[in-house]
């Protein structure tokens, strides 16, 4: 994307974005973009990300990737949704927000009728979202009566179910006993993943750049510590990125001693074509919006009133999907993060067919009724 404005629409032409929202409030101060990309599966979900940005233009263009990529997410899910992000442009990401701040980002999101379900994202504190929630029904994931809490637990549990899937490609059965698995990053989703391949037997390395986090781990379930700087490259079965994006890359990917790849991690490729290298070297990617669409599931179930045992057992299904997806790279001959994001790609034309979501129409949990507040009464 060039510097003038026009670029913008020129990119969003070539990603499909649907709409760009810019919204200030000079009183508050609040300078935020909000982006749907796709809502041809249904209204377009994603979070609010408070950040502090280079430049206008870096915050631009990562919302128009990170709502790209909530479409791709929630349509490999096989959910009825589609694919959107808010940044609120923030110098200090860990200074509180005014109230009036969050009241008129939460005016903003209920301008768009629905058009984009807002979440918590990285920044962001449950009493922003509370704060926002009180001027729009559109918040997801927010505490309280019919709200799904924390994703990170069923996040986790998705991973898992992914783990089970990528044995099952490399050793013919899905079973983590006795395997060696590495949790680099154990923050929410990290440390329950890390209780859960433990609990099923294997034996889990991990590591934090908070030695508190590790030190916990080690002590509950006896888990090996690791230090930072080699969990990468540390010899394993299953390798999981759990903290940053970017770490599979043109300088870590040589030194990989893992037989798989397979974490929570958003944005786990540096680089699309890393998918290649990591192929090229023998190494099963898992790809991570399909592993970690486990959080996204869980608030997709609070439209139809939450149930967690539900959200479980459609997190579960996450299983199948990476069968599907590992089978498509066999028979397409690509590395599975192209093949996961042809077969998302694939549902948003094929079952979307171009459709536009617009405010009132019925969602597909909604039997036919126009689509007037998020949950069930
Ligand atoms: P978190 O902030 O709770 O945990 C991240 C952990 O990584 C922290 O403990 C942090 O200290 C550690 N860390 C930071 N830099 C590190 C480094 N260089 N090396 C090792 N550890 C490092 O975040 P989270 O909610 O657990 O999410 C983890 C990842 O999973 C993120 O990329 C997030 O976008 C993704 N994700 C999370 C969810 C969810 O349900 N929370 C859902 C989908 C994807």
């Amino acid at each position: 994307m060039g510097s003038d404005t026009t670029a913008i629409t020129e990119f969003m032409t070539a990603k499909g974005h649907e709409q760009v929202v810019f919204v200030t409030d000079p009183p508050s101060g609040l300078r935020a973009i909000i982006a749907v990309h796709s809502t041809a599966l249904g209204p377009s979900l994603g979070g609010i990300r408070f950040w502090r940005y280079p430049s206008e233009h870096d915050a631009v263009l990562d919302v128009l990737r990170l709502s790209e990529a909530m479409s791709l997410k929630a349509s490999a899910a096989g959910l009825h949704q589609g694919g959107g992000k808010a940044v609120v442009l923030w110098d200090d990401p860990d200074a509180a927000r005014s109230e009036a701040l969050l009241r008129a980002m939460g005016r903003a999101i209920d301008e768009l009728g629905g058009r984009y379900i807002a979440a918590e994202d990285v920044g962001a504190t449950p009493r922003d979202m509370q704060v926002i929630a009180s001027e729009t029904p559109w918040v997801t994931g927010i505490e309280g009566p019919g709200g799904s809490g924390d994703p990170s637990p069923m996040t986790a549990y998705g991973v898992v179910k992914a783990m089970e899937t990528v044995l099952e490609e490399l050793d013919g059965h899905p079973t983590l006993a006795g395997k060696r698995v590495v949790v680099d990053g154990v923050g929410h989703v990290g440390s329950h993943l890390t209780r859960l391949v433990a609990d099923a037997g294997a034996r889990v390395a991990v590591a934090d750049v908070n030695p508190e986090r590790v030190d916990v781990l080690v002590r509950e379930i006896g888990a090996d510590a690791l230090p930072v700087e080699g969990a990468l490259e540390e010899v394993c079965d299953v390798l999981a990125p759990c903290a940053l994006g970017g770490v599979l890359n043109k300088e870590t990917i040589p030194r990989l001693q893992c037989r798989a790849v397979c974490g929570a991690a958003n944005n786990q490729l540096a680089d699309p074509t890393d998918d290649d290298a990591l192929a090229a070297r023998g190494i099963v990617y898992a790809p991570d919006f399909v592993v970690n669409a486990g959080g996204i599931i869980n608030l997709a179930e609070e439209f139809v009133g939450y149930d967690r045992e539900r959200a479980r057992a459609r997190t579960a299904q996450i299983a199948g999907t990476l069968r599907r997806v590992f089978t498509l790279a066999r028979e397409e001959g690509v590395p599975p993060g192209r093949a996961a994001e042809q077969m998302a790609r694939r549902r948003i034309v094929e079952e979307g067919a171009g459709r536009r979501w617009k405010p009132g129409d019925p969602a597909d949990w909604t039997n036919g009724a126009p689509l007037r507040t998020l949950r069930p009464a």
